[in-house]
């Protein structure tokens, strides 16, 4: 992968304001994000192609077993896949390309791509988590209490990703990512073919 673009996968649970970062990031940097594949059903507002792409369980599947994901996994009952053509593609023009993907599919990301950077977005406490993903109103109760669960599994893991940034105010936030971003570009290694 060297002398192509960074695989950046940016996790963490939901309600730590993944999507917010992420969307920031967008403005901010030359990056592209892969739009993920989901079972899940599409919330008021997402739309095909453009949140997610939104596939039956059979297509789903189907799309795995053609080897058409980076990685998948499931997760609350849904799955959720990065497809594999986009990205390549991206990186081979030498694009940085962002996975928002939760922990599991990072750490296949992981195994098969050990140049990737992986950032974790934590939530300032529990108690903002929880606050933040009822404050969408886009869950019921039991979705609420399942995720809230998940996220706890999730934050123990973060200690195996190479970055943790806190999202506090979402401009700190946003700072911090790319100063990450920043330094891993001008890692020695990312130039060592170049130059050697
Ligand atoms: P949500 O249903 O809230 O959109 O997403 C649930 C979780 O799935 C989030 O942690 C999100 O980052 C993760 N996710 C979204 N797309 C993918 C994907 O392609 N692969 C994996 N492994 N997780 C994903």
């Amino acid at each position: 992968m060297k002398g192509n673009g960074l695989l950046v996968v940016i996790s963490g649970p939901a309600g730590a304001g993944k999507g917010t970062v992420v969307r920031e990031l967008l403005k901010n940097g030359d990056l592209e994000v892969s739009v993920s594949a989901t079972t899940r059903a599409p919330r008021a507002g997402e739309e095909d192609g453009v949140h997610y792409h939104f596939l039956t369980r059979e297509q789903f599947i189907d799309m795995k077993e053609h080897d058409g994901f980076l990685e998948y996994a499931e997760y609350c009952g849904n799955f959720y896949g990065s497809p594999k053509k986009q990205a390549e593609e991206w990186m081979a023009e030498g694009k940085d390309v962002i996975l928002e993907i939760e922990v599991q599919g990072c750490q296949k990301i992981k195994a098969k791509n050990p140049d990737c950077v992986s950032i974790f977005i934590m939530p300032p406490s529990m108690e903002v988590l929880e606050k933040r993903l009822r404050g969408r109103g886009t869950e019921t109760e039991d979705v609420i209490v399942r995720r809230m669960a998940r996220a706890r599994e999730e934050i123990a893991l973060a200690k195996d990703y190479d970055y943790i940034v806190v999202n506090g105010p979402i401009e700190e936030c946003v700072a911090d990512v790319l100063s990450v971003l920043r330094a891993e570009k001008l890692r020695a290694d990312r130039f060592r073919e170049e130059i050697l």
